[in-house]
């Protein structure tokens, strides 16, 4: 499949849909997750175009992971939670639902499972609260 440019997340790259943003380099912006599969749920995407990790340069994913640690290292600061799950889905098959490369950052705890991917719209003024925090925590 071709990478669509319309995409939701090169949308939110081109500055053309918004999002509730904690971070954001030359190569990378990070979000938080509208739909939330727990609190703090948090995406990192490239800003170079790519359905899948396949089709990223070696750069842009070298920035991407560097992004998403010390991302994730302010989401759990923030949410305060024992573990932080990183997942990163390519295709369809794997679960994929936005073509846009991305990880997750999932805080977790032991004993409380996950919400459904992508189904549950989060109340976005916790969302923006929560933006803030894991924003001003990013060192
Ligand atoms: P994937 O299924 O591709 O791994 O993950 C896509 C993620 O994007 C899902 O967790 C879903 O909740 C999230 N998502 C879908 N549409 C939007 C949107 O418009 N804005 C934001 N911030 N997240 C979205």
């Amino acid at each position: 499949m071709a990478y669509d440019p319309n995409n939701i997340f090169a949308k939110i790259v081109r500055g053309e849909a918004p999002c509730f943003k904690v971070y954001e380099d030359a190569h990378t912006i990070a979000f938080m997750d509208i739909m939330p599969q727990a609190e703090g749920h948090v995406l990192v995407i490239p800003k170079e175009a790519g359905e899948t990790i396949f089709e990223l340069s070696d750069e842009s994913t070298a920035a991407l992971i560097k992004a998403t640690k010390k991302v994730a290292a302010a989401v759990k600061s923030v949410v305060k939670t024992p573990g932080v799950m990183l997942a990163q889905l390519n295709g369809a098959a794997a679960g994929q639902t936005v073509f846009h490369v991305h990880f997750h950052i999932i805080p977790r705890s032991g004993g409380i499972d996950l919400k459904l991917h992508a189904k549950e719209t989060a109340n976005f003024e916790q969302l923006k609260a929560l933006a803030a925090k894991i924003a001003a925590a990013i060192k």
